[in-house]
């Protein structure tokens, strides 16, 4: 058998991907036609592929490298971690350090009593555990009838059958038999997309009450918990009206129905603070975490749970765990990650240097003839592309072909953004530099200007009616 390595030709190892690699969210003979882009190493901000291309990478891997890649560190300490106690599990009363210790961190880390760490591998199973964890704990109260989880459309809280039912994107549930029975969604606070001729505080707050509409529909006894992206990521970093907040805060609290903060994205600085939910300002009785937690670098997630949870859960046997929970090499890293993240300030990097920095040039790009709004929260932002700035209007073609184009030309000029739909999305590794954010925002100003220039010749630009 050949052995396959970076020096293979570019078309080789391309063509093996396409043969025996499914992608995930991927069109695979789409993607056999056209060849996935290699990655080879990264380091910093900076991911290099197999043609030689230094692309600066405004996404962080998928939200996730948060203190940047090429950390010498992580990997003696996986090493380390790998020789002395590779594995072992966490079922049948028995622990290991590296679980002892994150756990702890984390518990000093999250805000009030949010105490107690339940481990699993992602953050969609983290949020199976939520679903499972949060009908128990009303189960064991003498409230079985009490199953209903709300959340939000278009947003992302994994990809297995629970953490997917959840999430509320359309084109998950329509394939697989999702959701599962019990959840509920209720409309996201996107004003830009759908708040009409209201304002964005007449629409933050009826977004808002929809939770309390649905409530009182469902059956306030029938209804376990509401759970929420702080700032919501995959669903096109949508930044809610300040109205927002405070009204779902009121809502959950007059109902007594627990507050699931999904912090998958928003956690580990993300948004300038430790966790989303302080930025937004709300205390939930449970965390869902991964991605930043080990920034990447390996595969582990969440749920951080509050004493009053915790201790309802702590009377029965919870039949519920995963093998590679709290698994010791993972949690070796993610305690290494948070370590670094702390020695070099990067929450306070984000909330007073970088965060600002690129904040405020990445606001100005409303400036570009075909850019809407632009928000940011911390290290999370996104722009509205729009042929039309004062109606708001979509382009007439299909939702997301122009955000398409603009995500190639950002390729072509060597930076990842992603788009979903018709809006560009950005969440950077929380390390860069201010010379760096200044090349991410020169480069998105000259691929915006290609695309519009692009979306003109194809005749592509043309609001929608
Ligand atoms: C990515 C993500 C998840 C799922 O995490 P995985 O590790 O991919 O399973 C859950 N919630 C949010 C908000 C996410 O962005």
């Amino acid at each position: 058998m050949t052995q396959i390595t970076n020096h293979m030709p570019t078309a080789e190892l391309q063509a093996l991907d396409a043969a025996h690699h499914m992608h995930p969210f991927t069109t695979q003979d789409e993607l056999a036609g056209r060849g996935a882009r290699v990655i080879t190493r990264a380091e910093g901000v900076w991911i290099h592929d197999s043609e030689g291309n230094k692309i600066l990478d405004a996404m962080a891997g998928l939200w996730c490298v948060n203190v940047g890649y090429g950390r010498d560190r992580m990997a003696d300490v996986a090493a380390r971690q790998m020789r002395e106690l590779p594995y072992y599990n966490t079922f049948f009363m028995t622990t290991h350090v590296p679980a002892i210790a994150l756990a702890q961190k984390l518990a000093e880390l999250a805000p009030g009593d949010l105490n107690h760490v339940f481990f699993a591998g992602s953050g969609s199973e983290a949020n199976d555990t939520n679903i499972r964890m949060v009908r128990t704990y009303w189960a064991e109260l003498g409230q079985p009838e009490r199953s209903v989880i709300i959340s939000r459309k278009n947003a992302y809280h994994g990809s297995s059958m629970g953490s997917g039912s959840l999430g509320g994107m359309a084109p998950m549930h329509a394939q697989g038999g999702l959701p599962i029975p019990g959840i509920h969604h209720i409309d996201q606070p996107n004003w830009w997309a759908e708040g009409g001729s209201t304002s964005p505080e007449e629409f933050g707050l009826e977004r808002a009450r929809q939770l309390e509409k649905a409530i009182q529909q469902i059956g306030p006894d029938k209804v376990a918990a509401f759970i929420a992206e702080p700032v919501q990521g995959a669903g096109g970093v949508i930044v809610p009206p300040d109205s927002y907040w405070p009204e779902i805060r009121r809502i959950c609290d007059e109902y007594g129905i627990l507050l699931i903060a999904d912090e998958v994205i928003c956690g580990f600085g993300r948004t300038g603070n430790w966790f989303g939910s302080q930025t937004v300002g709300w205390q939930p009785d449970i965390m869902t975490i991964a991605k930043g937690l080990s920034s990447g670098y390996q595969p582990i997630g969440g749920s951080i749970v509050s004493d009053a949870v915790a201790e309802v859960i702590g009377k029965c046997e919870f039949n519920h765990g995963y093998t590679y929970s709290a698994h010791p090499v993972a949690a070796a890293v993610a305690l290494e990650n948070l370590t670094i993240m702390e020695e070099e300030n990067i929450v306070e990097h984000v909330r007073d240097v970088i965060g600002p920095h690129l904040g405020a040039k990445w606001e100005a790009l409303t400036e570009h003839p075909m850019v809407g709004e632009a928000k940011i929260v911390g290290m999370m932002g996104s722009i509205a592309l729009t042929p039309h700035k004062d109606s708001r209007a979509r382009f007439a073609a299909d939702p997301g072909t122009v955000g398409y184009i603009t995500r190639e030309r950002c390729f072509a000029n060597n930076l990842v953004m992603r788009h979903v739909g018709d809006r560009m999305i950005i969440s950077p590794p929380l390390v860069m530099q201010p010379d760096e954010a200044d090349m991410l925002i020169e480069r998105a100003w000259k691929s915006l200007d290609e695309a519009m220039a692009q979306v003109k010749e194809q005749g592509l630009w043309v609001a929608a009616s």
